[in-house]
Order: structure tokens, then C-alpha cells, then sequence
């Protein structure tokens, strides 16, 4: 059976639920093997957290490299392990990063690339929603390794145990790779909510609060869920672009979407559209979201989310 290569993502040093997304969607083309990329020493206990999906095989691949050069180290070392793998895929998180570990694998490579697919058939063709959500496209490469990215919370994970062997593969980093230097990074600040791309259920302000957040936060909370923002709440300056939900911000595909306050516009739907059940606040009926929402409640936002914010209290009581 052939190998699907897949770059294992990672969070404060712990596989993301990504990385089991990515897991699903390769074993349906071949055999996984997740490339764990690792400060020298701490390849093992990186490995350990690549616990769920369906895994075959772990290579864990030490360079101080990927800390000090990046991107550039990162992608020549993936590049060199889906060659030596005979990979027939290579699977990456459709993130910024991950975006550009692709992109330089791919030029590696010299095969083809596609970014940003929501599903990858067994057959190595891929789907990506393009014009901000309004269209679907079928794709597949046509020359080298296929080099997929795949947005995060697009799949459905496969999360039953893993118990993949592992094995340590020796690379050596080009000098090429080793042209820029990561002179100062800082990692982002940590709220208490859980990861806007990550939850299972996310709760969203728009220009409807008019800048008060304090609502939709405590709803937020209440229901264990991350916050989000339309585009317009995030220009204002009332919210962390970090937050900001579309086509220019994060995608989001949790069980739970609830929009307060959004119109839907296409740029904010691109963002939120696949989520599983979408609930819609607004006070004008005639809002767009209200098109593709599952339940949808006609109202103003600080008047419905503190009664669902005690109803949501009282049953978890
Ligand atoms: C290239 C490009 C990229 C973009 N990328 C993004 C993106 O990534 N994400 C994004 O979100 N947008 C994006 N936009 C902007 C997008 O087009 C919209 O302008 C934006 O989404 C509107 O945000 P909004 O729904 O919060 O505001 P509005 O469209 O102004 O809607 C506010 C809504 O709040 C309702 N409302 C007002 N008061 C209340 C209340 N008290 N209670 C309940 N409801 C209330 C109103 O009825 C209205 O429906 C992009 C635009 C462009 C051109």
C-alpha cells in the first residue's frame, strides 16, 4: 500500500485535532506516516501527543533548525521525507504556516500544489470552495506528488486511538534553507477560551453590538465556547483581528455557530458556512444569514443572549 505523508501540526506542544483530520483524509489514499518536526531532544515527547487517527507510522525528524530558520527548514525536511518515503500524498494544515511549508515542498518536489481543500476524495481529488464559499471545485494534480493543504475543522476526524511505531529519520538541512534567521518571535496570547479554529462550538459578534462584547462573551462562556467577530467588528477595533471570522480571517467549522449581531455577508460566510448547526441573532428578519441558518432568532442580541446565557446556566445546574 502507498504512503501518505502528513506534516503533524502542533499547539503549546500538543497534536492538534488537525493533525487526526489529516490522518482521516490520507488513510483514505494509503498508509500514514506523520512527520513530526522537533527541537533536537524533544522528538518523542512531540510524537506521544500524535495519539489519535488513523496513523500507521511516526517519523520524527530533530533539527534546532526548524526553530531557528522556520519555514525554509521545515519544508526542506518534509520534502526530503516524502522522498525517501516513495509518498504518494503529502498532507499539510491549510494554515499560514502550513501554507507555506507546501508551497516550498511542492517547488521541491516539482509537482503540483492545492491549497485551502475542504475534503480529499481516495482518489486524490480535492475540493475547495472558492468565491468566497459560492462555488465548489473538484481538483486533482496532475504532475509529481500530490501537495494538499487541508483547512483545519473541514473533515470529520477519525479520533480512535493510535498506537503508530515510530522511527527517528536523519535529515540534513540545506544551506539554502538556512539563508533567513528567526531573530525574535513572541507566541500568542492565551485566553482562557478555547481556539477560535479549534472549538467545537463558537459564538460570534458583529457591528450589532456596537462594540460591546460583554454579551456575547458571557453567552460564550456559559456554553464553553471561543469567540469570534465579523470583519467589521475586528476594523472597528472592538475585537483582536485574530478572531475575525471569513474569507480574510480564520475558517470555522465547529458543531455550534451561533452569529450575533452579523449580516452574512459572503465574505463572512466563507468563514463560518460549514459549520454543523448555525444559529443566527439579528433584529432585522430580512438579514442574509438568516438563509442558511438552522434556527435563527429574530431580536436584539442584549436582550436574547443574557436570557440564553441563564437558560444555558440553569440546565447545566
Ligand atoms: C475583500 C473582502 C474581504 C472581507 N473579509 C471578511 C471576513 O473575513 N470576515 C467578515 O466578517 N467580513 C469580511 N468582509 C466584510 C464583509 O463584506 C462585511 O462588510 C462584514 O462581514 C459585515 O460585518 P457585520 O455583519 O458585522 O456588519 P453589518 O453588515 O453592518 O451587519 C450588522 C448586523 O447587525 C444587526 N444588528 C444591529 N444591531 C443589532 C442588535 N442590537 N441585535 C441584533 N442584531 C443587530 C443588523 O441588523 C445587521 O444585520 C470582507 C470584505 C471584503 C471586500
Amino acid at each position: 500500500m502507498s504512503t501518505v505523508i502528513i506534516l503533524a501540526d502542533f499547539q503549546a506542544d500538543a497534536a492538534t485535532k488537525t493533525t487526526a483530520e489529516l490522518a482521516t483524509v490520507g488513510a483514505r489514499m494509503g498508509d500514514v506516516c506523520a512527520v513530526v518536526l522537533a527541537p533536537v531532544g524533544k522528538g518523542a515527547a512531540l510524537a506521544a501527543t500524535v495519539s489519535h487517527g488513523p496513523i500507521s507510522s511516526i517519523a520524527i525528524v530533530e533539527s534546532d533548525a526548524f526553530a531557528t530558520n522556520g519555514v525554509a527548514a521545515s519544508a526542506d525536511a518534509l520534502a526530503q521525507v516524502a522522498t525517501a518515503k516513495g509518498a504518494a500524498a503529502v498532507l499539510v494544515a491549510s494554515h499560514a504556516f502550513g501554507k507555506e511549508v507546501a508551497a516550498r515542498v511542492a517547488i521541491a518536489l516539482e509537482s503540483g500544489i492545492i491549497t485551502d481543500a475542504v475534503d480529499v476524495s481516495a482518489e486524490k481529488v480535492a475540493t475547495q470552495l472558492v468565491f468566497g464559499g459560492s462555488t465548489t471545485v473538484h481538483s486533482e494534480v496532475t504532475h509529481g506528488i500530490p501537495v494538499i493543504t487541508l483547512r483545519p475543522n473541514s473533515v470529520e476526524p477519525d479520533l480512535s486511538a493510535s498506537s503508530a511505531a515510530t522511527e527517528t529519520v536523519a535529515v540534513t538541512i540545506s544551506d539554502s534553507a538556512k539563508k533567513s534567521v528567526i531573530s525574535s518571535s513572541q507566541p500568542p496570547v492565551k485566553g482562557g477560551r478555547p481556539e477560535l479554529t479549534e472549538a467545537s462550538i463558537v459564538v460570534s459578534g458583529g457591528r450589532g453590538t456596537n462594540g460591546d462584547f460583554a454579551a456575547v462573551e458571557s453567552f460564550a462562556d456559559t456554553l464553553g465556547a471561543a469567540v469570534g467577530a465579523s470583519r467589521a467588528a475586528t476594523d472597528a477595533g472592538w475585537y483582536p483581528h485574530s478572531h475575525q471570522v471569513g474569507q480574510t480571517g480564520k475558517t470555522v467549522s465547529p458543531q455550534l455557530y451561533v452569529a450575533c449581531g452579523i449580516s452574512g455577508a459572503i465574505q463572512h460566510r466563507a468563514g463560518m458556512q460549514t459549520s454543523k448547526t448555525i444559529v443566527v441573532v439579528n433584529k432585522d428578519p430580512e438579514a442574509p444569514l438568516f438563509e442558511i441558518c438552522d434556527f435563527g432568532v429574530v431580536g436584539d442580541l442584549f436582550a436574547v443572549l443574557p436570557q440564553a446565557t441563564t437558560a444555558v446556566a440553569a440546565a447545566k445546574a
